[in-house]
């Protein structure tokens, strides 16, 4: 499958004049900016317009400024985009938010106050109380709480949507259908994370060259606390945490890309390891979802094999978006315990925020953006 083949027949979100819906990368020339950079390439919906990031890059073309680290070259559309800072002025209908933490809390609050849906990766807003912490497959229903957020921080038309950790997102993904079918009590989860995920240049090679660091910053923090929103409930007023007993462990081991996690689930009702693996197996997203570009039908991916799954081997399932499980079987302290392996800088990132952006502009949650000094009105996107 192509990174952008529609799983059924799409109702493509256009703007009135009938061209592709203008998106903006905050922190362009980043590990995550970069990915953000290449899947917008060729996409069906989306067209990048403007690229930001710090001073030591803005004024540059974006071939000149961005340290590359993809295979694939840098898309042509992209080379020669001049990099601006973040000033709220870009000439784009949303952005894409791929920040350093240290910048991109006030940073997204600006944009969404001048009228810019934010999709963010940041930690910063993701725990706030009226910001959907999103992933569509988990909980869509979680973007009812727009409304409220645009009502008490005054916003217009802008807002903010975050996505998950990268180490929670092929979590909680893999525990949603355990969630739905069985209920979950307690998680207790190892996980061997990849450099990747510390952002360019990262831990130094001195530090991680033959060698595993048991210490993430705020890692274990938000693997604790992010899986509880995502699984819990928006009531129409505030989100209801899930009430999971959640203990994480996170470690940095030298691998490139490619988080895994070794995990122990106790459940509300007896399951059978058949019907564990069923439930993981048979996890297919609703037709709205499948309508999604960057959506996979079935986003888990069950193995077999003993020796999987493998970060070299199995990273690229579902164009990245797949969470990889294997070595499901009996946990003589809780029920169930398994490995799993989600591509960190994918569907822990910009793949995760590329698929929220999809779900917003589906359900027109996008806006045709004009200059202040055009006399329109904003308008709908239609599908
Ligand atoms: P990164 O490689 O360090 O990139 C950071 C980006 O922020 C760069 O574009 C940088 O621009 C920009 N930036 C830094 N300071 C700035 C400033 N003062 N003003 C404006 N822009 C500034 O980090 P990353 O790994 O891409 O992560 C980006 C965000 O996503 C972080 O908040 C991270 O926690 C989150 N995240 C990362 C991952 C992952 O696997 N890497 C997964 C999920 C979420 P310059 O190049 O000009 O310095």
């Amino acid at each position: 499958m192509s990174a952008h083949s529609p799983l059924s027949n799409l109702a493509v979100p256009v703007r009135s004049d009938g061209k592709k819906i203008r998106a903006g990368v905050l922190g362009a020339t980043g590990m995550v900016g970069q990915r953000l950079v290449h899947l917008l390439a060729d996409h069906p919906w989306f067209e990048l317009t403007e690229v930001a990031a710090s001073e030591r890059s803005s004024g540059k073309t974006y071939a000149e400024a961005v340290h590359w680290h993809l295979e694939t070259p840098v898309p042509a559309a992209a080379c020669d985009l001049v990099v601006k800072g973040l000033d709220p002025s870009l000439d784009c209908d949303f952005v894409f938010a791929a920040l350093d933490s240290s910048v991109a809390g006030p940073a997204e609050e600006d944009f969404a106050r001048a009228g810019y849906p934010v999709v963010s990766n940041s930690r910063n807003h993701r725990m706030d109380p009226d910001v959907p912490l999103l992933i569509p497959e988990v909980n869509a229903a979680h973007l009812d709480a727009i409304p409220l957020q645009q009502k008490n921080r005054g916003y217009d038309t802008g807002f903010i949507v975050t996505n998950p950790n990268c180490s929670t997102a092929g979590l909680v993904l893999v525990l949603k259908p355990l969630a739905d079918a069985f209920g979950l009590e307690k998680i207790f989860v190892v996980t061997l994370q990849a450099i990747s995920g510390a952002g360019y240049p990262g831990v130094a090679a001195m530090d991680i060259q033959g060698n595993v660091v048991p210490f993430i910053s705020g890692e274990e923090e938000k693997m604790e606390a992010e899986p509880q929103k995502l699984l819990g409930k928006w009531d129409g007023s505030r989100f209801v945490d899930a009430g999971l007993g959640l203990s994480a462990h996170c470690n940095r081991v030298p691998v490139v890309d490619g988080h895994l996690e070794c995990v122990s689930i106790g459940l509300k009702k007896i399951a059978s390891l058949g019907e564990v693996r069923e439930a993981l197996r048979t996890f297919e997203v609703d037709s709205e979802m499948a309508s999604l570009p960057t959506a996979v039908r079935n986003p888990i991916v069950v193995l077999e094999e003993e020796n999987r799954p493998q970060p070299r081997r199995d990273l690229h399932a579902g164009n990245g978006m797949a969470a990889v499980v294997g070595r499901v079987r009996e946990c003589p302290l809780l029920d169930v315990k398994l490995t799993l392996l989600s591509h960190n800088l994918v569907r822990g990132a910009a793949g995760a925020a590329l698929l929220n952006a999809e779900l917003l502009a589906a359900r027109g949650f996008l806006t045709r953006r004009v200059a202040p000094s055009d006399s329109q009105l904003a308008e709908p996107v239609s599908r």
